[in-house]
């Protein structure tokens, strides 16, 4: 019995997934969706679909002419129930790609428990379905069997997280939901009070502040599976609400803050999803290494493709546009790709138009041609470049050396300010990675990201601010230079990135009040402001904070990796637009007067 209401009505007594040949002779009652109905010639096949799979009735007019002539009635999506006996299916009928192929299930009760209206798209079939339609129909989206295994590979991997932090005495902790701001770089989402007039809770952008509470309570060790509400601006890959494993340790150090990590994530990925494999170790770069040879901070480490810095020996050539960027402090720099010399001129287009929507001026190109051969022998004729008038044939060869770039590459160079040069090759990168399908499917290229700079320079609002939170804590020796050289300031700062996404930022904190009202001075806050915002905090660090950090991956972004999705939304059940609208409720929506004049607010 594997249902029981608790009631006498037992509607149903195994799943209809679970059927196979040991149980063939018994009788049984499953009950479950109409996933598709099949008339051949008189005899109807029906094949039901509960959570855990598919099996196929038939109803034989010879056996039972009422129950077959029900049968003929019953359309997709009707809920049914049904009591018949499982048989073998006849020789040469079997489906072996059905986990209940070869058992079938011969009908003699049917009940109708509900009807279906015609569904606005067929769950038996992962037709294209304009996204909205989901959306807006999600309960009948999440039948389909590729949501139905989201779900469960979303729930596995949630239930082994909590399993493994148990497992090591983590305890889980609720925090509240309405609470007050605490910053993570995004917009508040707020909640006007009734009781307060004027006044607002912010839903949490991170339970930040309150599991650093909970390390000064003495917890010492945390973790949360923890919603997040953030209110940016769309975005494809955001959400206004993600969830994240929230977690803080006190007594630690950042090498065991990534130890658990990859602890947890390298045996979960080989319990739960062993088809795939993670690096062993996880890499280690340090920011400055990251941004040298990616260009970006969360680099896609499934393939090579290293970037090198040609500054030096472009400053020696003709070429305005590099000399140009070098006299302005930026940066010339590029990388070889494989195999690509052959490139047409559409092709190389293509690229730069790439490069262009990134920010870049242009792209320089520069193919290897030949099919073989060895660097040291490349001739003029074997260069094709529009800029190859300006370049000699050894500061080509210089370029290729330092770029490891064999004959029949093709090598691609930005000049230009640093940021936009770094973020347009990145981009460029991983369109290659992607184009030539450099990227192991099976591959999850977890690393960490260390040593991050503690501040960065905001250029719209002239002003330092955190490059990941207020709160982490310098490394030693750079405590100094706070006020006097905050760019030079390297925090105790790590994040977790995967096949080039960034899946955790964490960092050791602050646990002293000294230093972390100087961390605000220089992010500009306000005495009255750090007072109004963190007061609850900078109290707590008087009252015997133990040294302590974390961590917080995102676990939306982590199924996404697993499950290869690239579209948030396909692993949230009910998730948002990408303009934070949810269809299947239509919110956001206007309320009531009367609600607004509880809150005493008006609508202007
Ligand atoms: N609260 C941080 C975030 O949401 C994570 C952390 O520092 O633990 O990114």
């Amino acid at each position: 019995m594997i249902f029981d209401s608790g009631r006498a009505i037992l509607l149903k007594t195994i799943n209809c997934g679970d059927l196979r040949i040991e149980h063939v002779g018994n009788t049984v009652t499953l009950a479950g969706w109409v996933h598709r109905r099949r008339d051949h010639g008189n005899v109807v096949f029906i094949d039901l679909r509960d959570r855990y799979g598919i099996v196929q009735a038939v109803f034989d007019p010879d056996i039972s002419p009422l129950v077959h002539s029900k049968a003929v009635e019953l359309r997709n999506e009707w809920v049914i129930q049904m009591t018949g006996e499982i048989v073998k299916r006849p020789e040469g009928m079997t489906n072996p790609d059905l986990p209940t192929g070869e058992v079938e299930f011969k009908v003699n009760e049917l009940v109708v428990l509900n009807e279906s209206k015609t569904p606005p798209f067929d769950v038996n079939e992962e037709t294209e379905v304009d996204e909205l339609i989901r959306l807006k129909y999600r309960y009948i989206d999440l039948r389909r069997v590729r949501m139905r295994d989201m779900l469960i590979a979303r729930h596995n991997v949630i239930n082994y997280i909590r399993r493994f932090l148990d497992d090591r005495d983590f305890l889980e902790i609720e925090t509240p939901i309405l609470i007050k701001s605490t910053p993570e770089g995004a917009r508040d989402y707020l909640v006007p009070s009734r009781l307060s007039p004027g006044s607002f809770y912010a839903l949490p952008q991170s339970p930040q502040q309150l599991k650093q509470l909970l390390m000064v309570a003495g917890v010492e060790k945390y973790f949360q599976i923890a919603r997040c509400f953030r209110d940016e601006d769309p975005r494809a890959d955001r959400q206004p609400e993600h969830t994240q494993l929230d977690l803080e340790m006190s007594f630690v150090n950042q090498e065991d803050v990534l130890t658990l990590i990859e602890e947890l994530y390298t045996r979960l990925v080989k319990e739960l999803f062993p088809l795939k494999r993670v690096l062993s170790p996880f890499p280690q770069l340090t920011y400055l290494e990251s941004m040298e040879q990616y260009g970006t901070d969360k680099p896609d480490l499934r393939y090579e493709l290293h970037m090198s810095d040609l500054s030096d020996i472009a400053g020696n050539t003709d070429l305005r546009v590099f000399r140009s960027a070098l006299e302005n402090q930026g940066l010339v720099k590029g990388f070889a790709v494989p195999k690509c010399a052959d490139y047409s001129r559409r092709q190389i287009d293509e690229l730069t138009n790439l490069a262009k929507s990134r920010g870049a001026q242009g792209l320089v190109t520069i193919a290897l041609t030949g099919s073989s051969g060895d660097l040291k022998d490349l001739t003029e004729d074997q260069i094709k470049s529009p800029v190859a008038k300006f370049l000699s044939l050894d500061q080509v060869k210089s370029i290729a050396s330092r770029m490891d770039a064999d004959i029949g590459d093709l090598i691609l160079i930005i000049a230009g300010e640093s940021k936009t040069t770094n973020m347009a090759l990145s981009y460029l990168r991983e369109e290659m990675g992607r184009r030539l399908g450099l990227a192991d499917p099976n591959l999850i290229a977890f690393a960490f990201i260390i040593d991050f700079p503690l501040f960065e320079w905001d250029d719209e609002q002239s002003k330092w601010d955190a490059m990941h939170h207020p709160f982490s804590m310098p490394q030693s020796g750079y405590e100094n230079y706070i006020e006097s050289d905050p760019g030079k300031v390297i925090g105790q700062l790590y994040d977790l990135v995967a096949n080039g996404e960034e899946l955790a930022s964490g960092s050791i904190r602050i646990h002293n009040r000294d230093l972390q009202e100087r961390v605000f001075k220089v992010l500009g806050y306000s005495r009255e402001e750090v007072n109004r915002r963190f007061e609850q905090l900078l109290t707590a660090l008087e009252f015997g904070a133990p040294p302590h950090g974390g961590i917080a991956p995102g676990i939306d972004r982590l199924i996404m990796t697993l499950t290869g999705n690239d579209n948030i939304r396909e692993v949230i059940a009910f998730p948002k637009t990408q303009s934070g609208f949810d269809p299947l409720f239509e919110a956001p929506s206007p309320v009531d007067d009367n609600q607004l004049r509880d809150l005493h607010l008006r609508i202007t």
